[in-house]
């Protein structure tokens, strides 16, 4: 079934626009995340004339809006994820071949303890994102004996 973005980007006050739509259609479709330009080339598809610069406004919007994330790759580019998942949790990804996990983990009460009664702050929100292979990626990296 697919989803109904239009609430959501109603609660952004963002208009539903076929392109938005069309967008966040492209990233619930994956379980991997994609570069923006990866994203650019589904969308030509649907829309010829796209440029690469309103592909990045348009997950610029929806990252602010926390409708996607942002996955922080070693390689140091920026990827985007789209997970639907609204409980808090964190994703492991794995850096080969762009998978990723809900990770059902939080450190939440250690780091509170230790900003908070170590160093007498305040925590306003965190980031975990937790990179490596996944278990076919690593079974297929192990070199072959014999
Ligand atoms: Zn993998
Ligand atoms: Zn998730
Ligand atoms: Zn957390």
């Amino acid at each position: 079934m697919k989803p109904d973005f239009q609430p959501l980007l109603k609660s952004l006050s963002l208009k539903t626009t076929p392109k938005r739509i069309a967008l966040l259609e492209i990233l619930d479709d994956e379980k991997v995340y994609l570069s923006p330009e990866a994203i650019w080339k589904k969308m030509q598809k649907l829309f010829r004339s796209i440029g690469l610069p309103t592909v990045y406004r348009i997950l610029d919007e929806l990252h602010e809006g926390n409708i996607i994330s942002r996955v922080l790759h070693p390689d140091r580019k920026l990827y985007y994820y789209l997970c639907r998942n609204e409980e808090h949790h964190h994703h492991f990804i794995c850096v080969s071949c762009n998978k990723v996990e809900d990770l059902h983990f939080c450190a939440e009460k250690e780091i509170e303890t230790l900003v908070v009664k170590g160093m007498k702050g305040k925590v306003l929100s965190h980031i975990l994102q937790i990179n490596g292979l996944c278990s076919r990626c690593l079974t297929e990296q192990v070199p072959a004996h014999g």
